[in-house]
């Protein structure tokens, strides 16, 4: 049995949907403020309705079922709010998985999948970033996840937990058959904000810097489809069933892709011109952050699959497209 916090969310109901169809039992634990659950869609998943930081509750459930691993996708990932309003990153993100961390070691459960991010890398000092490039994030939001790669570091020394974190750099995408989607409000990231843009849903897209050093000016980013990571988190599980030592691993396709590029993609995609107007830079954002994902395949015999940027945009424009226009109800 595995306990999956955050199962509802965006890259969590990816990995749950994953996870079930290998026949694992799955339950998750999602307090809902941005979950959605129409997300979970295979009635074998039990949904919980509550906190990670909630220590009754997270009893009762080790108590009820044998846990052998905890993913933990549950936290707050909104860069911009992290500045204004640091403690809540902090009490979420960092101080809150104490308590599921606190009965895990109660209850012996060893095993942990950490969603960890490329915000931890900060502005990086090379391109493309290894695992060995100083993390050295700039926003709360990357330091509150840092913190926790620590912790869990901590506790391996201390009473043995196994922990792999996996550092994502820019989910996106859509499962192909349009049926789970990225369902954020407010909608910040780029790829969904372009399509919205499309749909008439929200405004021109702003380009957020147009003279970053990089050829086209401006910001490159290395998007992810989300059911690769998906994949990563079920070859981390395996990993740690077998034995396998902590680790920490970027998870990217190697590719680096700028917003104009983005843009275009749209473009190609969806036969549609994009309304966009150009504007100043966003605080806070490296020009470039690109992965060197070769750690994962040697020690996860992980790849990404998905590393044609068209199709990931074209599985997010089906999902805008399919039976529940991009938007969940609940
Ligand atoms: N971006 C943009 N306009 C938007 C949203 C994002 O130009 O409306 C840029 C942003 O500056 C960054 C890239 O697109 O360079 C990806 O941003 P996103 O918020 O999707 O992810 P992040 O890299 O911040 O995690």
């Amino acid at each position: 049995m595995i306990l999956v916090t955050g199962g509802a969310g965006y890259i969590g109901s990816h990995t749950v949907r994953l996870l079930a169809a290998q026949g694992l039992r799955i339950v998750v634990l999602d307090n809902m403020v941005y979950g959605h659950e129409e997300a979970i869609v295979d009635d074998a998943v039990q949904l919980v309705r509550g906190d990670i930081g909630d220590h009754t509750l997270l009893r009762s459930l080790f108590e009820e079922h044998k846990f052998s691993a905890v993913v933990h996708f549950a936290a707050f990932a909104y860069v911009g709010e992290s500045v204004t309003n640091p403690l809540k990153y902090y009490r979420n993100n960092t101080s809150a998985p104490l308590a599921l961390l606190e009965i895990m070691q109660e209850f012996g459960c060893r095993q942990f999948v950490f969603s960890s991010t490329c915000a931890t890398y900060g502005v990086p000092t090379t391109i493309p970033i290894t695992e060995e490039t100083v993390q050295s994030p700039i926003n709360p939001y990357g330091r509150s996840k840092l913190m926790l790669e620590w912790i869990l570091a901590d506790c391996e020394t201390a009473w043995g937990l196994r922990s792999t974190c996996l550092r994502y750099f820019n989910a996106s995408g859509c499962s192909a058959d349009g049926v789970i989607g990225e369902d954020h409000n407010p909608e910040t990231h780029l790829i969904p904000r372009v399509l919205m843009a499309l749909t008439g849903e929200a405004g021109p897209v702003e380009v957020f810097g147009t003279d970053y050093p990089t050829p086209d000016g401006t910001c490159i980013r290395d998007y992810i489809h989300v059911e690769d990571l998906a994949a990563a988190h079920a070859r981390a599980l395996d990993h740690l069933a077998e034995g396998g030592e902590s680790l920490r691993v970027n998870l990217g396709t190697g590719i680096g892709i700028s917003v104009k590029e983005i843009i275009a993609a749209v473009e190609k995609v969806t036969g549609k011109t994009v309304p966009v107007v150009m504007g100043p830079r966003r605080a806070g954002d490296p020009a470039q952050l690109v992965a060197d994902p070769s750690l994962a395949w040697r020690r996860l015999q992980w790849r990404a699959k998905h590393t044609n940027i068209e199709e990931t945009v074209k599985s997010a424009w089906q999902w805008m497209n399919g039976p529940r226009n991009g938007r969940y109800n609940s």
